[in-house]
């Protein structure tokens, strides 16, 4: 196999680099690999050098700071290689695949379920948002850089691709298709005001409001309309999708689409939600 070649040898004397691709993002593509001494998998992310563009120093700092990052709702970095043309990053393995994945095949979820979800995406953002030295914004946060770390079906979720994505695209990127469809990118970012934390409040708004209807709160045509539709911060809660859904859901979504980042509730705030907060405690289902 002639891509085994190019893989750095301090990989693969630890790693045995399986055929199976997990994932192909924008900038990456995840392979499986075996750690040979325990026979534990985890998740290869392979970024070609090309993709970031002449900031390999940025890329470098970074990385280091996110060797750091460890939480239960984040993957974490093992290890990383590297050569001249790739970066190679030892992950935590979540075979669970993506949430869009299972967003896709059930439509949408309940509210428990949901709000149990959402709680666990803001446990992990709160936790990036509030590293000491580092604070650390995703910037690129939906339902296809969230990952189930097991296939069971009350598995934890994991945001992956956190820290990467300024490195990895130039501003002008997110108004491009290369990105995939931005619908979840904060009307600051389209306007190239503000890249601080609320950028992820507003992602996680726009996660909420799919989860529990099945479609996006913003639409259009074509990207243009799109934008538009962002920019506006109008949207509705249609009576047809909506008028089961608690005034506490809709309440906790209304918390951050808005268009105002100073406005929006931060991560830590929206864990005291009552939407989340007040959520009937698992034990009822049992009675
Ligand atoms: P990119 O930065 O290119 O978007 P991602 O880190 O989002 O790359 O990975 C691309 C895809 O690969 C994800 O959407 C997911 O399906 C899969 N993937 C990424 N990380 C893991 C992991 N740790 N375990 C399993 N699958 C993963
Ligand atoms: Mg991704």
């Amino acid at each position: 196999h002639s891509e085994k070649r190019t893989f750095p040898p301090g990989l693969t004397k630890r790693y045995r680099v399986t055929r199976k691709v997990l994932g192909v993002g924008s900038f990456a593509v995840v392979k499986e690999c075996v750690e040979k001494s325990t026979n534990t998998p985890f998740a290869l992310k392979v970024i070609m050098k090309k993709a970031v563009n002449g900031k390999e120093h940025m890329l470098t700092t970074e990385l280091n700071v996110l060797k750091w990052v460890h939480h239960p709702n984040i993957v974490s970095m093992h290890e990383i290689f590297e050569t001249t043309e790739a970066l190679y990053i030892v992950t935590d393995l979540a075979s669970g695949g993506e949430l869009f994945t299972q967003l896709v095949a059930k439509g949408n979820y309940t509210e428990k379920d949901a709000s149990k979800l959402v709680e666990q995406m803001l446990n992990g953002v709160a936790y990036l948002h509030s590293l000491d030295d580092n604070q650390i914004v995703h910037r690129d946060l939906k339902p296809e850089n969230l990952l189930f770390q097991t296939p069971q079906p009350d598995a934890n979720l994991m945001i992956t691709d956190f820290g990467l994505s300024k490195m990895l695209s130039h501003q002008d990127d997110v108004l491009t298709t290369a990105c995939g469809t931005p619908g979840y990118v904060a009307p600051e970012v389209l306007t190239r005001k503000g890249y601080g934390k609320p950028v992820d409040m507003w992602s996680i708004g726009v996660i909420t409001y799919v989860i529990l209807c099945g479609y996006s709160p913003f639409w259009g045509e074509d990207q243009a309309a799109l934008f538009e539709s962002i920019l506006s911060g109008e949207y509705q809660f249609d009576e047809e999708y909506w008028s089961d859904v608690s005034k506490e859901a809709k309440d906790f979504i209304r918390g951050l689409l808005i268009l105002d980042p100073s406005k929006r509730m931060p991560a830590q705030g929206a864990l005291q939600h009552p939407w989340i907060k007040n959520r009937n405690p698992d034990h009822v289902d049992l009675l």
